[in-house]
């Protein structure tokens, strides 16, 4: 397995220069775009790293993957999908286009930043901190890493920069969609983003969700199975923004990429596994992460399908 980890990461290396580092975030411009590392955690605890694994960045989307699964442990999922639907949407990320249209203004799914804040919105807890709080201690659970925080440079960026979150957020509250403070939920959804990782941490919080929601080197049941499946089934319709298809038939596995360059991918029963390359292609999913995955795919046979 490192051959092929180590093979994947070397003869994927150059598709970084043809793509670019977020740069709606200014302090996310900062990262290196060059760099591209891989780290796979299996349900035996098996590990294995390649390439620029040390490499620390922002968890950015794939937090609303942990964000989902704290919203349905505290909802359950009637509630959670009555405020937020669950279909794939064709249209970037941070879209509004779909929310006015659609008559229960609800998000498409989860995934999308409008269906992110929703779930933070659900997540228990009487504010901001409370909820930020909750999810924080759900990463770090996941990872068994109590050292995971927040990267305050990135979050004070993401906070100053972040007018369309903002507008869809007070969009969502017009529409009843969520409750409370909108400002609190909104600084709770800076604050996860911002969260700083490397792979071998990515690599574990997947390969939690590949056991089913147990925890392979403890054997705690972390998130409910049920909860679990359904996170499965949101990450493989709805987790690579509008190029979900794409990556379904490429790589076919439950995954989810950030914009900080990290791509999540759980291969159910058998492996977690991240890549962490900050050049993007034009959907926002890393451009060489992609290709990596796509060879590992092949060489291990991971596709689910
Ligand atoms: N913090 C980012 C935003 O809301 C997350 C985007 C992403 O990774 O897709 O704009």
């Amino acid at each position: 397995m490192e051959s092929i980890l180590k093979n994947a990461i070397k003869n994927n290396r150059n598709w970084v220069e043809l793509g670019q580092v977020a740069s709606y975030i200014p302090e996310l411009a900062k990262g290196n775009r060059d760099a591209l590392g891989a780290c796979i955690f299996d349900t035996d605890c098996n590990i294995v790293l390649a390439g620029d694994y040390e490499t620390r960045f922002t968890i950015q989307s794939v937090c609303k993957v942990i964000t989902l699964i704290c919203a349905l442990i505290d909802n359950g999922k009637e509630n959670v999908f009555l405020k937020v639907g669950m279909e794939p949407s064709a249209d970037p990320f941070n879209s509004l286009a779909k929310l006015e249209t659609r008559e229960s203004h609800k998000p498409l799914n989860p995934f999308i930043n409008a269906g992110a804040i929703v779930s933070t919105s659900l997540v228990s807890g009487d504010n901001g901190i409370e909820k930020f709080n909750r999810i924080h201690s759900m990463i770090k659970k996941m990872t068994d890493n109590d050292d995971i925080d927040v990267d305050y440079s990135v979050y004070r960026s993401e906070k100053l920069t972040g007018n369309t979150n903002r507008a869809i957020a007070y969009y969502l509250k017009g529409a009843n969609i969520i409750e409370r403070n909108v400002e609190d939920i909104l600084d709770t959804y800076f604050k996860i983003c911002s969260i700083e990782v490397t792979v071998k941490d990515v690599a574990k919080m997947a390969s939690v969700i590949a056991n089913n929601g147990i925890a392979p080197w403890s054997n705690e049941q972390i998130i409910p199975e049920e909860v679990n499946r359904i996170t499965k089934s949101i990450m493989t319709t709805c987790g690579l923004y509008d190029s979900s298809g794409e990556f379904c038939v490429n790589v076919g596995t439950p995954a989810k990429s950030g914009v900080g360059g990290c791509i999540m991918s759980v291969v159910p029963n058998r492996m977690g596994i991240a890549v962490i390359g900050p050049s993007l292609d034009q959907h926002g999913n890393s451009i060489a992460g992609t290709k990596v995955l796509e060879e590992l795919s092949r060489e291990l046979k991971l596709s689910i399908f």
